[in-house]
């Protein structure tokens, strides 16, 4: 896989000065190897992508690989359908998977001989005990590990029932290898732990070969290994795991130098969750529409909601690798993407909440009918290159409810009687009068034009206080658009009562069903993000026509932040 150009400059970072000083000493002679090893368990989030931009960028800068592999030690919660998904996400981040993936299940082989190699050196032992007896007696902080009984069983009596473990003689749980390292160890990790399991379970990939299974610690620093992986990034919870990983390299005949690892704060975002197993319970649950719900972090959520690929790989090499967690806000993610979208994004006209408005005063033709204007709109004000496109205007409008106010407050300065603004693009108008319903609300307003102000702007200069986006009534089209809040109300879910559910917001989307856009909305393709003028910027769904989801208000509230503080 190869990384993709960046606009942002990587920062200088920890983990570069630990390759740069590898390279000058030597080390790994002068090899840079890292490796992405997602397990199949679900679908990539945005932490995955800053795994991913600091593991395809360090080998990318340093003429290096970097491996995808599965790591696929778990048959019980792994699939082939994941597998797929992720590298179908990859490619699109901006990743393509160029060669076969690897994965950990095919060193299972290898794993094991390793194994039996361990036994034979006295440095491994099957223990008969149960899963719940083996934690009991492995202690904890200033408490002594109680060795197995069966810690010192001879080397052949060993080998024997670990190979009558994988032939399936046993049931699951009746046994399990353990490495013989220290149960007075202060590291809990090097308290002999567990390398074997017995599972009869399918594996999606190794089928029913297999009737044990190594745990991700036998099986992670070794996978490393055979991949020659000079470098081995991972997020700091496994900082007590480095350790032990050491200690199995360095009993085994490896075919290269040992990996190093090297630990990063993982991502957290503010009103997130980011863990596979909180995300696969949303989804489960039915609180969410799916792994592509556009309110999850997800990179298929993320991508339906119409976040930018660059958008993410740019927010990415921003934040860096750091030594230490902690929680970058939402709206620095959000800033890059609206960065970016300001940049592309297509100007269109769409209203969201229609309130008709008749403009009184409207010409017809020979034939009685009104009379039909084009007017040429810029796609995209920051880009003369994206051209004009054709906005069709007649004497039946659709206006922004918001936008016209019966007895405004003194700082509105959108329609209401007698009140002047310009219509984007096209004309001024006065509100002359309105309608209402039997409950008193307002369902059209009554206008004149100045046709003196065609395109928008006065021959005598008056000035008026605002701009209204606004698409003709014929020529409209009929939209749901998806508004959403943050899914989690709290900046750091769980935080007040320890459940991240307890922070749901129950109204974390609302469905506006009867928007009107322009015509020209009729040519989005599904998956692109238009800005809806005034409005936002919103991405037509990828499957569902004429749905659009909000990816992010005009609004740059991250410089809002970084004012206040
Ligand atoms: P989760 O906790 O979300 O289930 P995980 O660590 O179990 O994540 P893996 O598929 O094992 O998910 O992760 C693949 C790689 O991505 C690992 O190297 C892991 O350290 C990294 N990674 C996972 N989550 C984050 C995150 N939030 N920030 C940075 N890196 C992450
Ligand atoms: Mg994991």
């Amino acid at each position: 896989m190869t990384a993709p150009e960046s606009a942002v400059p990587p920062p200088s970072n920890f983990i570069r000065d630990i390759v740069v000083a590898d390279l000058e000493a030597g080390t790994f002679a002068g090899r840079v190897t890292t490796r992405f090893p997602p397990e199949p368990n679900g679908y990539l989030h945005i932490g995955h992508a800053k795994a991913i931009s600091l593991d395809y960028g360090i080998a990318a800068e340093f003429g290096g690989v970097c491996n995808l592999r599965f790591d696929d030690t778990n048959p019980d919660t792994e699939e082939t359908s994941f597998v797929e998904g992720i590298i179908a996400d990859l490619r699109w981040l901006g990743y393509p998977v160029e060669s076969d993936p690897l994965y950990a299940s095919d060193y299972f082989e290898q794993l094991y001989e390793w194994a039996e190699l361990l036994i034979g050196k006295r440095l491994a032992y099957v223990d008969d005990q149960d899963g719940d007896t083996i934690s009991e007696q492995r202690g904890g902080f200033g408490r002594p590990g109680i060795e197995s009984p069966f810690r010192n069983r001879p080397v052949e009596e060993n080998l024997d029932l670990f190979r009558r473990m994988r032939a399936g003689e046993f049931a699951e749980g009746a046994r399990v290898l353990r490495a013989k390292i220290d149960m007075q160890h202060q590291n809990m990790q090097m308290r002999d732990p567990i390398m074997y399991r017995i599972r009869a379970a399918h594996h999606h990939r190794t089928h029913d070969a297999w009737n044990i299974y190594p745990t991700y610690d036998w099986a992670h620093g070794q996978s490393d290994a055979i991949e020659g992986v000079t470098h081995s990034l991972c997020t700091l919870e496994f900082d007590s795991n480095r350790e032990l990983y050491d200690w199995y390299l360095s009993h085994l005949p490896l075919p290269f130098e040992a990996p190093k690892q090297i630990e990063f704060a993982r991502l957290e975002l503010t009103h997130t969750v980011m863990a596979k197993r909180k995300l696969a319970r949303l989804v489960a649950d039915g609180i969410v529409d799916g792994w592509d719900d556009p309110r999850l972090p997800t990179l298929r959520g993320l991508r339906r909601r119409g976040y930018p690929a660059v958008a993410i790989r740019d927010f990415a090499t921003f934040i860096g690798a750091a030594r230490t967690n902690s929680r970058h806000e939402i709206e620095l993610l959000e800033s890059f993407v609206r960065r970016e979208l300001n940049r592309v994004a297509q100007r269109r006209m769409a209203v969201l909440e229609p309130l008709k408005l008749v403009i009184t005063n409207w010409p017809t033709d020979d034939r009685g009918s009104p009379v039909v204007e084009h007017f040429e709109i810029a796609n995209n004000p920051e880009n003369a290159d994206d051209g004009v496109r054709s906005v069709a205007f007649t004497g039946e409008l659709f206006i922004e409810r918001d936008d016209f106010m019966v007895d405004p407050p003194k700082k509105f300065f959108r329609l209401s009687p007698g009140v002047e603004v310009r219509l984007r693009g096209a004309y001024f108008v006065t509100a002359t009068d309105f309608v209402t319903d039997a409950s008193g609300a307002v369902v059209e307003v009554h206008a004149t034009y100045d046709p003196e102000t065609v395109g928008g702007s006065a021959p005598d200069g008056r000035k008026v206080k605002s701009t209204m986006h606004w698409v003709s009534a014929d020529h409209a089209l009929d939209a749901r658009v998806a508004l959403y809040e943050r899914l989690f109300s709290a900046e750091v879910p769980g935080e007040a009562t320890g459940d991240v559910f307890d922070d749901l917001d129950p109204e974390s989307r609302r469905m506006l069903t009867e928007c009107k856009l322009e015509s020209a909305l009729a040519e989005t393709p599904g998956g692109e993000v238009v800005q809806f003028e005034r409005v936002g910027y919103f991405a037509l769904d990828l499957r569902e026509p004429m749905l659009f989801h909000r990816t992010v208000g005009l609004r740059d509230e991250w410089a809002n932040i970084q004012r206040r503080r």
